[in-house]
């Protein structure tokens, strides 16, 4: 029997390599000014010069989540298009318009099996009618032209042939050799289905910037778009930081924890339809930042890193980026939680500098990372989506900041109610898995009360 072979070291496995303290960097950025940083600094998160030197970052207040939400859509160019199968097409942005090349329905049709018979033969014919010996389904020719006081036995979707204006359902027959009678007087017109009445040929029925369903899909089918050209969709790669991170099926030593933020993403960003794949777990240390930078681009359109970018002595990452080329768009938001996530670009690649912690890090990918893959595919209506509900009880606010709080949403009643859910804060993943929503809170309230409208970003897909 064969020994049992060794592991092999884990990619985690950074703790040989730390480095107590971060050697000064040869070159290092000149301190913030008060002005620079904004009039809101938070003491624990003062924001480091190197996310405050694009014009936008030399604003005298912090980026507000608008501001950084619209900084982010204008970062974004829609991908070129491509044609796919309408079989493959669920989910994703059309490029081009679709529009009709048939009329809908086709031809005049019926809408139940039945007898077709000319309105205006009911009078004249004293309700019987001479029975056509042949039948009409569904995907046969027309047939011939109604005769006077002749009816045709149709099945649903049959082409009526000429001058049948009216069907009577079967149920409703009385049927004798060579004739049919009915029970009920119909009104002009019952059960048919007339070609165009829904849709005429060339008419636009599907905008470039639409995301497909299934009911977007049957109406490209039955425009004859297939197959059908959609937007590109963005490649994402997601890379943690943090020495202390281990893999999740490892036991954590003292002062380590598991890394739920690296399945946490590749989740979000599969569950939006995004190709994402993850890169090697990076140290907090400037040789293994900069490689991330310095690859970043070659797989993906959109790297999305968690930790290392608040003002801590190893969040290397904003100047880092910065030395690697990126532009910093924005470094420091005013919400909580996620204050210090950072957004930079270069060339065609952007870069997400997610906060670590596991709430901060999903609140911004609902926010900014939803927002930029949305643009990048070239959605008419990017994310996040903001929708009211009632809320449920009380709620003291603190803080000038726009807040994203863990909520549950009750749908029983007339009116959607939200209620926030007691978490313990950034850190606590156990209360965000029981939300379904992310209230918001506008910057400087003062208190909301039971039955406000408020407003949340649902937590599906
Ligand atoms: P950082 O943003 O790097 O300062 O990390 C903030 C907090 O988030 C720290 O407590 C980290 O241990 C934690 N954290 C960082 N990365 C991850 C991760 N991938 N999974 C879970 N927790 C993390
Ligand atoms: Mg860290």
């Amino acid at each position: 029997m064969r020994g049992k072979v060794a592991p092999g070291p884990s990619p985690y496995d950074f703790r040989r390599s730390r480095t107590k303290h971060r050697p000064p960097h040869p070159n290092p950025l000149p301190p913030l000014t008060r002005w620079e940083r904004g009039f809101d600094p938070d003491p624990r998160f003062p924001l480091r010069r190197s996310g405050l030197e694009t014009p936008q970052c030399q604003n005298r207040r912090v980026t507000t989540v608008d501001e950084a939400l619209a900084i982010v859509a204008g970062a974004c160019s829609p991908g070129s298009g491509e044609f796919v199968p309408l079989a493959d097409a669920q989910g994703r942005v059309l490029a081009r318009p679709i529009s009709s090349d048939v009329d809908w329905p086709p031809f005049d049709t019926s809408a139940m099996d039945g007898y077709a018979l000319r309105f205006a033969d009911l009078g004249a014919a004293g309700g019987s009618f001479a029975e056509r010996a042949s039948t009409a389904a569904a995907g046969d020719s027309p047939g011939l032209p109604l005769g006077a006081g002749e009816a045709v036995r149709v099945m649903t979707g049959a082409p009526l042939p000429d001058g049948a204006d009216t069907v009577v359902p079967v149920e409703e027959s009385l049927s004798a050799p060579g004739r049919v009678s009915f029970r009920i007087v119909p009104k002009s017109g019952d059960h048919v289905r007339r070609r165009g009445e829904s849709i005429v040929a060339g008419t636009a029925l599907l905008p470039s910037g639409r995301r497909l369903d299934p009911a977007g899909i049957a109406l490209a089918a039955l425009a004859g778009a297939e197959p059908v050209f959609v937007h590109r969709r963005p490649r994402v790669v997601v890379a943690v930081t943090g020495n202390e991170l281990v893999a999740a099926e490892k036991l954590p030593a003292a002062g380590q924890l598991r890394d739920s933020n690296g399945p946490m993403l590749l989740a979000l960003c599969r569950a939006r339809g995004v190709a994402a794949s993850a890169r090697l777990p990076v140290s907090d240390q400037e040789e293994a930042v900069r490689a991330l930078f310095a690859k970043a681009g070659e797989q993906e359109d959109v790297l999305v890193t968690s930790g290392g970018v608040s003002a801590g002595d190893f969040d290397l990452l904003p100047e880092a980026a910065q030395r690697a080329g990126f532009e910093m768009l924005f470094h420091g938001v005013a919400m909580r939680p996620g204050k210090p996530v950072a957004f930079g670009r270069r060339g065609t690649t952007l870069w997400f500098g997610l906060p670590g912690n596991p709430v901060s890090s999903a609140v911004c990918f609902r926010l900014f990372v939803r927002r930029a893959l949305d643009a990048l595919e070239g959605d008419a209506a990017p994310g996040p989506t903001l929708l009211p509900a009632r809320l449920a009880r009380s709620l003291p606010v603190r803080g000038r900041r726009e807040t994203y709080r863990d909520a549950v949403l009750d749908r029983s009643g007339p009116e959607t109610r939200i209620l926030p859910v007691d978490g313990r804060g950034s850190h606590d993943l156990a209360a965000h898995s029981r939300a379904d929503a992310l209230l918001r809170i506008p910057a400087d309230t003062e208190r909301l009360e039971e039955g406000d409208v408020v407003s949340y970003v649902p937590l599906e897909g």
